[in-house]
């Protein structure tokens, strides 16, 4: 069970009931959040991944139309931008540049890195740093990314960093299952906030299922690390979070939070990145706020893929029903 306070809490809807009455009236809102893959480029060969291994376009956002979609977002009311992979954000020639645009601007950063070309010192101010590094271990790292480790000296400095919350992720595969609990333990004791670990393909787990005993094991005690200062976020509870029949009558997530991919494709979910059935714009065909405002809404039998924010969607649901059994009883 996620705790209210925690970074992937499902219960942030309540602090945009604006948003949510307007959805309510069956209107639109400005997402509270926008996330933005920069590039599908990469400086790493993650064996699983999915953009190294398909024939996927390898392209770059172009920096001055995305300075004008950031200055839309700002102005529409977007609170945060995430920075975010599809390939290694760091890669794109300009990611510092718009780093920096986005401290300008105001905007709450997160950035999602595979940590080999971070630069602590250029990050200026961010909410949340997290380090997609799958091992300590460089002959495990190099296995499962197919390149050497980052400056983990660069990256220790990082998490000294207080102001940051700098989490690792953790890709459970074949290679590393072995070394969950040592893998929380030294994130741990190089500073890092959290850990988080996922499954490696989220579609097929099965590759994991042999085993399983080993990974819960390595979980649970990985689990027992959590204090005040760091948490573990585990298999189990992302698990849980997902559900292929949609408990929830309305998928509200996706006036919430946009994704902008490397060409420009505009979409209401992150999860539906790479469906062309689901883009409802481009940032190089016009306004991001006017494609944003006048997009088709999803109907929750038009996404057929298991739901990543199922405990968000739930919550919201219940945000925006009306009568909620003995209400008034506190
Ligand atoms: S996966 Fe589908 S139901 Fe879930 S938030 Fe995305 S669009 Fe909505």
């Amino acid at each position: 069970m996620p705790s209210l306070y925690e970074e992937y809490s499902p219960w942030k809807g309540a602090h945009f009931m604006d948003r949510l009455a307007a959805i309510k009236k069956g209107g639109k809102c400005a997402p509270v959040s926008l996330q933005i893959s920069l590039t599908n480029r990469c400086c790493a060969k993650c064996y699983y991944c999915y953009v190294e291994n398909s024939n996927k376009f390898k392209v770059d956002i172009d920096t001055e139309k995305l300075f004008k979609v950031l200055e839309e977002a700002k102005e529409m009311g977007v609170k945060a931008i995430e920075i975010t992979g599809g390939g290694e954000p760091l890669v794109h020639p300009d990611a510092w540049k718009i780093i920096s645009k986005i401290n300008e601007l105001g905007l709450d950063l997160g950035l999602i890195t595979n940590g080999i070309m971070l630069d602590p010192e250029k990050l200026g101010k961010a909410t949340w740093v997290r380090i997609s590094l799958d091992s300590f271990n460089p002959a495990t790292y190099k296995k499962i990314k197919g390149v050497n480790m980052p400056d983990m000296k660069l990256i220790g400095k990082m998490c000294k960093n207080k102001n940051v919350t700098v989490g690792a992720s953790c890709v459970i595969t074949p290679y590393n299952y072995k070394e969950l609990y040592s893998f929380a333990k030294k994130a741990k004791e190089m500073g890092f906030s959290n850990v988080c670990f996922k499954p490696v393909e989220v579609e097929n787990r099965k590759v994991l299922n042999r085993f399983e005993k080993i990974v819960k094991e390595q979980m649970d005690k990985a689990i027992k690390l959590t204090d005040n200062n760091f948490k573990v976020f585990s298999l189990e509870l992302r698990r849980n979070d997902n559900t292929e029949a949609k408990p929830f009558p309305l998928c509200i997530q996706q006036h919430l939070a946009a994704f902008i991919w490397s060409n420009g494709d505009i979409y209401s979910c992150c999860s539906l990145q790479g469906n062309k059935n689901m883009v409802v714009g481009n940032i190089y065909k016009g306004s991001f706020k006017d494609q944003w405002f006048s997009r088709k809404i999803i109907g929750i039998k038009d996404c057929k893929i298991e739901c990543f924010f199922a405990g968000k969607n739930s919550f919201l649901n219940y945000l925006v029903g009306d009568n909620p059994k003995h209400v008034n009883f506190m």
